[in-house]
């Protein structure tokens, strides 16, 4: 989402209203979405359309999303999570340290919402109505729903989802949060996903290979070679693809092609 922000900002030079985009990026709800969207189009609508058309609404919207997700929406993975790790990059137990700081953190906001809201809840069964500062959001337990779109995404309790859990068990609501919950943040099944042991490939001359094989030579394939350096490919991200240079312009003339000291109009050479 940031990446996607950064291009933006670069080719179409859109850095005062970049906060709009970033809203709407991270509304949950359509309303909301479109609130900021739409103030993002009056003033930049060359950005607006880009993100409109060639990229889609549902690769960086949190409300557009079709699929589950965990709080974090990018379209290069790969940088997003260098970004959050890279001070802790090494030992790989910090690593873990500051995922579990960072969960705890998110945790605890929701929590102090329950307290807040325990009296402000309606609802049987697994219907609640909670009314909090402003708003009021239906949550629906058994279909993993709340009105604030949050719970439907993320699979993980809204803090709307909390007050209707605590207000259906009572003090012993924190042991049923992972029933409400996907399975895949239970840790049984993040170790499931690790379970399988990967091999290490032992040294050279302990490897064990049939005899026929080992008569057999193996040639390079047979390519020419073209001279030259090798062309760099690179893996672009969506939406990266699209003009981004602005050709330069002598700092005397104004006119590209050439530069302030190549220029016909500089007196000094
Ligand atoms: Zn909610
Ligand atoms: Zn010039």
């Amino acid at each position: 989402m940031r990446h996607l922000g950064e291009n933006l900002r670069v080719n179409h030079q859109c850095g005062d209203s970049l906060y709009l985009y970033y809203n709407a990026a991270k509304a949950y709800s359509l309303k909301e979405f479109n609130d900021h969207f739409l103030e993002f189009k009056d003033k930049s609508p060359e950005a607006a359309f880009v993100l409109e058309h060639d990229v889609g609404f549902e690769k960086w919207s949190r409300a557009y999303f079709l699929g589950n997700m965990y709080d974090v929406m990018t379209t290069n993975i790969a940088e997003s999570l260098n970004a959050m790790l890279i001070d802790e990059r090494e030992p790989v137990t910090s690593i873990f340290n500051s995922i579990a700081k960072r969960f705890g953190e998110l945790f605890r906001e929701r929590h102090a919402y329950v307290l807040k809201s325990k009296k402000n809840i309606t609802g049987d069964g697994n219907q609640f109505i909670v009314f909090g500062a402003g708003s009021t959001s239906t949550v629906n337990l058994l279909e993993k729903s709340c009105s604030c779109r949050e719970y439907d995404l993320v699979k993980i309790l809204c803090a709307h989802a909390m007050a209707a859990l605590r207000s259906k068990h009572g003090d012993e609501y924190g042991m049923s949060i992972y029933e409400y919950s996907l399975p895949l943040y239970k840790d049984e099944t993040y170790l499931l996903a690790y379970s399988e042991s990967i091999n290490v490939v032992p040294i050279k001359s302990k490897w064990c290979m049939p005899e026929e094989l080992l008569s057999v030579n193996i040639f390079p394939p047979l390519v020419d070679t073209k001279l030259g350096r090798k062309k760099r490919k690179c893996v672009k991200g969506v939406s990266e693809n699209f003009k981004s240079k602005r050709s330069n312009k002598c700092s005397i003339c104004k006119r590209s092609r050439h530069k302030r000291t190549t220029c016909m109009n500089n007196n000094k050479s």
